[in-house]
């Protein structure tokens, strides 16, 4: 195993700063960083695409665990410590500078399986799981992702219908999907500690309900919670046919959003595609 310098010390050496615009909040604690790798299961020989390795801490566990890594970053601060590392783990590291948002992460993974960990840039979160979980084709290229958000997204992610936190992220993360909270990650463990508490979420595909567009089930539950206070009969009324459907499933169009299992999502969207 490769003997690597402390992490407070590489990012002293390479002047890393934590910037609060591109999100960075750094982790230290190697066990910690070797609990998270060991989430998805064993590692060994796999295929990891890292966004946001910053000065390595997360890679380093990776690594550690096996895994062949590729890491997108857009800090090019970072990069000679991660050059460094990779010189550690020859042939084990791939970095791409760039904005993971503007990449596609399939085509840089060379059209292989491959599992997704992150320690998510807070302003990136919500957006690249969003399109992770999207689209038409499933099961997609990824077999798992396992990423850190706020605890309060974390929990929207992950919330059951009736809750409040339950929404448009929770029937997105879960109508072909299961996922699940899988470590809650003080505020403290990180430096500069941020606002707020942390939380990792993982998630792994499930069957995709037959008959159902992705495009249009995101529509009509972008709908439905845009307001949320409000009967589906108001909150769909931009989405054309939704509230007959809703009446043709027998669900009651005085009810609101939150109060839907996902599986009344997922039905709706069918008779919408
Ligand atoms: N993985 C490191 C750790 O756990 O200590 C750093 C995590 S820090 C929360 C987020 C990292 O994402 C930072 O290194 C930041 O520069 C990087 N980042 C921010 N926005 C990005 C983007 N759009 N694409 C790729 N990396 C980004």
């Amino acid at each position: 195993m490769a003997d690597l310098p402390p992490l407070r010390e590489v990012i002293a050496r390479h002047g890393l700063s934590a910037s609060k615009a591109l999100g960075q909040n750094f982790l230290f604690d190697e066990q910690l960083l070797d609990r998270i790798a060991a989430l998805p299961g064993s590692l060994e020989g796999r295929r990891v695409l890292e966004v946001g390795p910053g000065p390595g801490g997360l890679t380093r566990a990776l690594l550690r665990a096996g895994a062949q890594v590729t890491a997108i970053e857009m800090d090019r601060r970072c990069l000679p410590a991660l050059a460094e590392l990779g010189e550690a783990f020859p042939g084990r590291l791939d970095v791409i500078q760039g904005d993971a948002l503007k990449l596609d992460h399939d085509e840089i993974m060379g059209g292989e399986p491959y599992a997704i960990l992150s320690n998510l840039p807070y302003n990136v979160g919500t957006a690249l799981f969003t399109r992770w979980m999207g689209g038409e084709e499933w099961p997609p290229q990824w077999t798992s992702l396992t990423l850190m958000f706020q605890q309060e997204v974390a929990q929207r992610i992950v919330a059951k219908p009736g809750a409040s936190a339950f929404g448009r992220l929770a029937v997105l993360a879960q109508w072909r999907a299961e996922a699940k909270l899988a470590m809650k990650v003080h505020r403290s463990a990180f430096t500069p500690p941020p606002k707020v508490m942390s939380a990792i979420v993982h998630v792994e595909p499930a069957a995709m309900p037959e008959g159902v567009s992705a495009k249009v089930l995101e529509r009509a539950t972008e709908a439905a919670f845009g307001q949320r206070r409000k009967m589906l009969r108001q909150s769909l009324k931009g989405v054309p046919g939704a509230v007959e459907a809703l009446e043709g499933l027998g669900i009651d169009p005085q009810r609101r959003a939150e109060t839907l299992e996902v599986a009344d999502f997922v039905a709706l969207a069918r008779a919408l595609t």
